[in-house]
């Protein structure tokens, strides 16, 4: 156990988190960035990242996030995998504890815990993401052009993300558990409307199926909960848009969040209602891109600076 004394906390290792550090290390700021279970964040589920600005070719998701973090440490970020378990905004200077017993005190604090996918639970799913199992139709949809894909949900983003693909994939099946969507009544009129768009109601999905080598998804297996009736689905890709949930359980005594449990801030990111903490990314944004993530980033470090 050990105790840490700095002017900037950031809690996270995604885009976000590693690049508040890097502004704020190059500011000549002292911080600490706590890393959390899933050191790089989320995007190191992604197998090919193409929308990040900076590589001519597609590169992995644990690449990217593996060169952001040596640039970060580079520069001078101090970076620790841990993990924060308990916040006191209360008090000031502020105090945060952790799962390895550390307790690390700082004037400033950017939270940048990102927002967890909501994944269907399977097996068989967890096997093929990033290799044809998706939660991000902006991020991975290109790489499903002229073939056939299934997007499982039935809210809002269940249906722009099959709009989305529909601009360029061959057929999309929309996989529902119900016999109505939750989504908007303009965006349902625009599903209805669109010809490559087969809705598949009262399914669900009761396994992904593919290759091993190379690892992709080949079909689904799906069921009619009112009929029993199962069939396969020929598609490479399938998108998994269930929801997401914000990491703010931590936050939610101290902070204000928003309808969906994401932490509310004076514009996309940056102040909380607190004065020196902040949030930045997913956490607070619902863009979800790891480009807006790192953007985030830059803006809450440039708001701590000030502040402090
Ligand atoms: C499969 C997949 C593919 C994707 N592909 C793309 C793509 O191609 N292009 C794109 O732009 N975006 C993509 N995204 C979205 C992108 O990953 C996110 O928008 C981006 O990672 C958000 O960054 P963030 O820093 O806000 O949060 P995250 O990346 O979610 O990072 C959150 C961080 O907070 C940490 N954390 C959480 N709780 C604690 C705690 N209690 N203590 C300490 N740390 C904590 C976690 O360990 C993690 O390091 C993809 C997402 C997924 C899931």
């Amino acid at each position: 156990m050990s105790e840490y004394k700095s002017d900037l906390l950031i809690i996270g290792s995604g885009p976000a988190g590693y690049t508040a550090g890097i502004y704020a290390a190059r500011a000549g700021i002292s911080s600490l960035l706590v890393s959390g279970a899933q050191k790089g964040g989320q995007l190191i589920l992604s197998s090919e990242v193409e929308n990040f600005p900076g590589f001519a070719d597609p590169i992995t998701g644990y690449d990217l996030m593996e060169r952001i973090r040596q640039q970060a440490q580079k520069i001078g970020v101090h970076i620790i995998d841990d993990v924060i378990t308990e916040v006191d905004f209360f008090d000031h200077p502020f105090v945060c504890n952790s799962e390895a017993g550390n307790c690390y005190t700082s004037r400033a604090i950017i939270i940048a815990t990102g927002a967890s996918v909501k994944w269907l639970g399977l097996p068989s799913e967890q096997k093929y993401i990033g290799h044809g199992v998706s939660s991000c139709a902006t991020c991975d949809g290109f790489f499903f052009s002229g073939k056939e894909v299934a997007v499982v949900g039935g809210g809002n983003t269940a249906v722009e993300e099959a709009l989305y693909l529909a601009n360029f994939v061959e057929k999309v099946y929309l996989i529902h558990r119900r016999h109505s969507l939750n989504a908007e009544h303009i965006m349902q009129k625009r599903l209805f409307e669109n010809r490559k768009i087969i809705i598949m109601w009262n399914n669900i999905i009761e396994e992904v199926l593919g290759n091993d080598d190379p690892l992709e998804v080949t079909g689904i297996k799906i069921r009619n909960i009112k009929t029993d009736r199962v069939q396969k689905l020929a598609v490479s890709g399938l998108f998994v848009a269930i929801g997401h949930h914000p990491n703010t359980e931590l936050f939610r005594r101290y902070l204000r969040l928003d309808g969906g449990g994401y932490i509310a801030t004076n514009g996309a990111c940056g102040e909380t209602d607190i004065k020196g903490v902040y949030a930045a990314g997913d956490v607070c944004n619902p863009y979800r891109q790891a480009i807006i993530a790192a953007g985030c980033g830059a803006r809450s470090a440039m708001e701590a600076i000030k502040y402090l």
